[in-house]
């Protein structure tokens, strides 16, 4: 069975000790869950380390960066390495998402580079795609998010893929309150799994967990995760509160 993730975006929010609060309220209800269903919670690269502190002892909470730098290490101010956040006790990190490839000018060529790095120092990558409102406009979605993931993580082996989750992020549905149907959701989420199978085999493909993010709340993230090809999702606003982000936790837990 593929792994089920809800995965918390805290995008650039909240001071450390604001963080700090927000990660004691979730610990203090968040339920046991199975092997199967993981939470990853990512914060800004400041958090990082009192989140580790504070999430280490439970196995299916995962620590996640929302980012790290293509190259291995040197001279480039301002930036941080995918292995000096493995060493901070990072598992996850989220690579490609909108914002970044919108405002930090990220190309899939710099992705695969980056995803690259991330493998080589054991880190699960959650590779974000999606399309603008005028690419879903003229219909042509399932193009433009093939060609992100095919340049993006094609480079990868087999063996490496497994390595890899993809969160579908229709960037008219980031921060907008406007969620894709749960059928809108389904037909990417099959269409991305059906381009794997090409590249990978069908069997790599139906071990790929799949996220959906894009305005996910508590109250429509029971009907999204229960759609046959959606593993969980990648969440931004409601993360950064305790309860809707455990709600959402709840709905991936009975899905
Ligand atoms: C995101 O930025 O990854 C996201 C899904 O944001 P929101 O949930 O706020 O739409």
């Amino acid at each position: 069975m593929r792994k089920k993730i809800v995965a918390g975006n805290w995008k650039m929010n909240l001071a450390v000790n604001e963080g700090e609060k927000l990660v004691k309220s979730i610990l203090d209800r968040l339920p046991k869950l199975k092997e199967n269903r993981q939470v990853v919670i990512a914060p800004p690269f400041t958090h990082l380390i009192q989140t580790y502190y504070q999430t280490e002892s439970i196995a299916y909470l995962n620590l996640g960066a929302q980012n790290c730098y293509s190259e291995a290490s040197g001279a480039y101010t301002g930036e941080v390495s995918a292995a000096m956040l493995s060493s901070v006790g990072v598992n996850y990190v989220i690579l490609g998402h909108s914002e970044r490839r919108e405002y930090f000018n990220e190309t899939n060529a710099m992705l695969t580079k980056k995803v690259n790095r991330a493998l080589e120092n054991n880190l699960e990558v959650i590779f974000c795609c999606g399309e603008p409102l005028e690419i879903r406009t003229n219909d042509t979605q399932n193009e433009y998010v093939s060609k992100q993931i095919q340049e993006g993580i094609f480079q990868l082996t087999a063996e490496q893929f497994k390595s890899i989750s993809i969160a579908y992020e229709p960037i008219w549905a980031i921060g907008t309150g406007r969620t894709a149907t749960t059928e809108q959701a389904q037909l990417m989420h099959a269409h991305i799994r059906s381009v794997i199978a090409d590249k990978y085999g069908v069997d790599t493909a139906n071990k790929v967990s799949i996220l959906y993010g894009g305005s996910c709340k508590p109250n429509n993230a029971a009907e999204l995760f229960a759609c046959a090809d959606v593993d969980g999702g990648l969440i931004g606003g409601a993360a950064l509160k305790a309860d809707e982000f455990l709600a959402i936790i709840n709905a991936m837990m009975h899905s």
